[in-house]
């Protein structure tokens, strides 16, 4: 009868620790599935950015300083100026899907006959940036919903200003870039009436060149079409590598 019992009492133990082994094999699997927590289709590497990009060469992102003549990098998430307080890219890139580019350029030459130009802040973001906004301010009127990813993610979204081409000075807008506040919102109007016309001006150009405003930000503009690409989760440096 003893042996019996000390027989349960052992099976008992073996199943109390298959148990906890079962519990902790979900926790295990998600922190190995940290860079993508909500299993979005992701292109997260390089052979897989090579291949869309072949299939289909408008996909291609390219890089903007090279592409657009005059406009002026002010990339400040390479940067510790930045509503983090971090530097959150390993260094100052701005790269866009193909006709994304070619629309912004358009944008640039349009500008450059009035005596304008355009400032840069960020364009294509890769995915674990956005993970880490979401983590920071929670709140997605201001940073993207991770489980949807960004439109930055798709190399299809740009932060601009306007700038005076000869100096290079930012002219007057509602807020500085990332000011995450009512003043923010791109049809906000207690404003003074010059610099009501100058977020006028930027909203119409990049418009007729087929970008839209974002209504909480008046210095973010997505590219029709965006849901067209893909989300990536590419490094800048990942992204040299790729000829
Ligand atoms: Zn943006």
């Amino acid at each position: 009868m003893r042996k019996i019992l000390n027989r349960l009492i052992a099976l008992r133990r073996v199943a109390c620790l298959l148990f906890l082994m079962l519990q902790c094999f979900p926790v295990l699997h998600a922190q190995q599935d940290s860079t993508n927590p909500y299993k979005l289709p992701l292109v997260a590497d390089t052979g897989a950015y090579r291949q869309e990009i072949t299939l289909n060469p408008s996909m291609r992102l390219v890089d903007l300083e090279a592409y657009i003549p005059g406009i002026i990098p002010d990339v400040r998430y390479a940067t510790v100026k930045n509503f983090t307080g971090k530097q959150v890219y390993t260094s100052a890139a701005l790269y866009a899907r193909l006709p994304v580019a070619v629309a912004l350029r358009q944008v640039q030459d349009e500008l450059k006959r009035q005596g304008l130009g355009l400032k840069v802040f960020d364009a294509y973001r890769p995915y674990a940036a956005t993970l880490l906004f979401y983590e920071i301010i929670r709140d997605t009127a201001f940073v993207a919903a991770p489980w949807k990813g960004s439109r930055h993610n798709r190399g299809c979204a740009v932060d601009v200003t306007l700038v005076d081409a000869f100096s290079g000075r930012e002219i007057d807008m509602p807020t500085p870039f990332d000011e995450f506040s009512p003043r923010a919102a791109s049809n906000y109007d207690e404003l003074p009436k010059k610099v009501l016309l100058n977020r006028g001006l930027l909203q119409r150009v990049m418009q007729k060149y087929g970008f839209s405003v974002y209504p909480d930000e008046w210095w973010h503009f997505d590219f029709s079409g965006w849901e067209k690409y893909s989300l990536l989760d590419l490094s800048f440096e990942q992204l040299r590598q790729v000829r």
